[in-house]
């Protein structure tokens, strides 16, 4: 499994950091974990077609985290190049509801006509997706929001925790994971209520004894030098810092 980060960033503008967004190539298969503003350009840029997404895993409903669905669904319907393959959207429960409101918003105007879109509301379960166990568990952020432990054919094994404060469940999902990817949005001095900062979000991936961290989410306050010191006091295993583009081969 090859993951690619589309977007280190949040919901503030960044010509650096795009807002959130995973790549992850797996068996042929192209599969998204959250699509915020600007992934659909960093996919141009790493020449993959929007048209050959096969599935999007929504950690939750935020903007920076979902907002190119809608310029993909609008795509889709572009006349020369109609999508015909389905789209499959994982997320939390509650989310077919948030997105047929979506698609009543715009007036018909994203509503698929030329392949299916298919909404799987996945709670605290696992299932099967082409080659891929994904395992979902309720974070500590929005009450739709779910962690995401995603394990390929080879047994590799990575954790995605969308937005998230501390809660035993990331640990769960990031159980010896080969790769953790985290959000850690602010320094321990900002930290705000849903959202982790370098001291808890150490504890936590030492906790989960994941083998390899990737500290993602920066708001602009955030010191990455600061950052490395605070959490290599804690965490033992090997530490990165995302950056668009970055890539992980597991
Ligand atoms: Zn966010
Ligand atoms: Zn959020």
């Amino acid at each position: 499994m090859k993951i690619t980060i589309l977007g280190s960033g949040t919901m503030v503008p960044s010509l650096e950091r795009n807002s959130s967004g995973i790549l992850i190539q797996n068996a042929g298969k192209i599969s998204l974990v959250d699509c915020g503003y600007g992934t659909l350009h960093q996919l141009l840029r790493l020449k993959i077609n929007y048209q050959d997404i096969d599935r999007i895993y929504i950690t939750h409903n935020h903007p920076d985290h979902i907002y190119d669905l809608i310029p993909l669904l609008f795509a889709c319907r572009y006349p020369l190049a109609p999508r015909e393959k389905k789209l499959e959207i994982v997320a939390g429960p509650g989310f077919k509801k948030f997105f047929d409101r979506l698609l009543k918003t715009y007036n018909g105007w994203v509503t698929p006509k030329t392949y299916a879109v298919e909404i799987i509301e996945q709670d605290e379960e696992t299932r099967e997706y082409e080659g891929l166990t994904v395992t979902t568990k309720k974070v500590n952020h929005l009450p739709i929001s779910r962690g995401y432990r995603i394990i390929d054919e080879q047994g590799k094994v990575a954790a995605f925790s969308g937005d998230t404060d501390t809660c035993d469940a990331m640990i769960e999902l990031g159980k010896n994971a080969d790769l953790m990817i985290l959000e850690c949005a602010t320094p321990d001095e900002l930290k705000i209520d849903g959202h982790l900062s370098p001291t808890p979000a150490a504890q936590l991936a030492q906790k989960s004894q994941c083998k390899k961290l990737c500290l993602t989410h920066f708001y602009p306050p955030c010191d990455l030098t600061e950052f490395r010191n605070i959490v290599a006091r804690t965490y033992t295993g090997e530490l990165f810092f995302a950056e668009d583009g970055m890539e992980f081969q597991l």
